[in-house]
């Protein structure tokens, strides 16, 4: 049953094989069972109303009575929403975010809200004021991060979905490094309403789940404009359509050698390379091309990034908003920075500082400015490859998941996000998708799609899935 896609399940309800109580019942003694051991949840929603079951004939629609798990970065109303951080330990917001209401209207069931770096700041879980996920696959190892709670609750099959977000690959990197499939949609196709604000030009939500077809089908639902955010766009939404079969006859795919050489082991280029045969078997063409301003990508992020972020977590002061200092204070400005010292981990207030600085008049024009410009050379590069290739085929991260504190230098993190952030800083659809694994631990192929053309990339996904199995392997000690 933990292995069925969401079309298989809801089969089963529709046909009254298994009640929407059997099935969130199944899933929540996972969670229960799996949890201590991974630390995937900061929630478990272990009194879900009977009256909110669905019966068999309202099974309508392929996600009524699928279950679900939130990043705790989506607001859930009256449920505890932490953004992993001490700051917000204790708020409950008084509102569903746009793309939790979605998904509830759908008929999903939320079993709980998944773990995740404080603010999505990280690549390895390690900075959730809530303890460090731990991998599945490896529990020594990480999970990869912002998403790493929802990786590894789908990697575990804690639930068959999970929403997740995404600004500098976290959506993409948690999902290779645990073996799932994950979709960071186009900038703007998802409402960020209710989801806590990182970095607000690069932030969306997205889809976790075992394969390329249960990310479109969730995807549709939660997508679509949102008079409630007006950088969600007003664009035609799609209906996924999947694959009848595999047929990549015609697709032209860009691939870049030069990122499959800066892998760091002979075992994941052979994996990638493999990955990229299985397309040219399915008909595909390879076509090389070049992205010229990406090796500059990290270091434009990590001006912009950190800066839009010292704006959004200003809020973040123990009036307004968040955690407040218990210690005495003799004015409102000690006041703040006890509470922010207390409220904040390391992480978060390096990135606060990073980003004060980078917008301070003298540094703006060198830092900020040149930032930006960056970014608008690396959307050029972008628009010249999709100019001859259909969609693009690249790594996701330069290695498989890393042991917990071996990239504990911050810098050194930040260079894992080298093949992810380039197609978040031109706001591109982008997915990861498990491959062959190298000595037993997950790897991930990146497929980037045109602006706003999601369909692409979850179809070549789809029909590689079709083709492969590696989607469907489960770590051992969670069968
Ligand atoms: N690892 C990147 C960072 O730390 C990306 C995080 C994300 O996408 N939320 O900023």
């Amino acid at each position: 049953m933990i292995n069925l896609s969401i079309r298989e399940l809801n089969q089963l309800l529709a046909k009254k094989q298994i009640s929407t109580a059997e099935l969130s019942s199944v899933y929540l003694d996972r969670c229960r069972q799996f949890n201590p051991s991974l630390n995937a949840l900061l929630h478990i929603n272990n009194d879900i109303n009977p009256e909110d079951l669905l019966t068999a004939n309202q099974i309508d629609g392929l996600l009524s009575g699928i279950p679900i798990i939130h990043k705790d970065l989506f607001s859930t109303q009256g449920v505890t929403t932490t953004a992993g951080s001490k700051m917000l330990a204790d708020y409950a917001p008084p509102f569903d975010a746009t793309v939790v209401s979605r998904l509830s209207q759908a008929g999903m069931m939320s079993l709980g809200k998944a773990n995740m770096d404080e603010f999505a700041m990280g690549s390895s879980n390690e900075y959730s004021y809530f303890g460090a996920v731990k991998n599945p696959w490896d529990l020594k190892r990480v999970p990869g991060g912002s998403s790493g709670g929802s990786a590894a609750a789908v990697a575990a099959r804690l639930t068959p979905v999970a929403t997740a977000s995404d600004t500098g690959g976290s959506i993409r990197q948690p999902a290779a490094f645990c073996g799932i499939t994950g979709i960071k949609p186009s900038y703007g196709r998802v409402s960020r309403y209710g989801m806590i604000a990182f970095a607000s030009s690069l932030d969306q939500g997205g889809v976790m789940a075992v394969s390329a077809d249960d990310c479109g089908l969730v995807l549709e639902a939660m997508m679509g404009h949102d008079d409630k955010d007006s950088t969600s766009i007003k664009t035609e939404a799609w209906q996924w359509q999947a694959p009848q079969q595999p047929s990549m006859k015609g697709l032209k795919v860009g691939v870049i050698p030069g990122w499959v050489e800066q892998l760091k082991d002979d075992d994941i280029k052979r994996s990638t390379e493999q990955a990229l045969k299985t397309l040219t078997e399915q008909g595909a063409e390879l076509i090389e091309v070049d992205l010229p301003h990406a090796d500059l990508a990290v270091a434009a992020y990590y001006i912009l990034a950190p800066a839009e972020a010292s704006a959004n977590l200003a809020r973040f002061d123990g009036v307004r908003f968040g955690h407040q200092t218990s210690q005495q204070c003799d004015n409102i400005n000690a006041m703040y920075r006890k509470t922010r010292s207390e409220g904040f981990g390391d992480e978060v207030q390096r990135r606060i500082m990073l980003g004060t600085w980078a917008l301070s008049s003298g540094y703006y024009d060198d830092y900020y400015c040149k930032a930006q410009r960056i970014r608008r050379l690396i959307s050029e590069d972008f628009k010249q490859a999709f100019s001859q290739v259909d969609v693009m085929a690249v790594p996701v991260s330069p290695e498989v998941a890393f042991k917990q504190g071996d990239k504990s230098d911050g810098v050194n993190m930040y260079q894992a996000d080298q093949f992810t952030i380039p197609a978040s800083l031109a706001g591109l659809p982008c997915l990861s998708m498990p491959v062959q694994p190298a000595k037993g631990l997950p790897v991930g192929l990146q497929l980037i799609g045109p602006y706003f053309d999601e369909q692409v990339i979850l179809s070549t996904a789809a029909q590689f899935q079709m083709v492969t199995d590696f989607h469907k392997q489960m770590p051992e000690a969670f069968v």
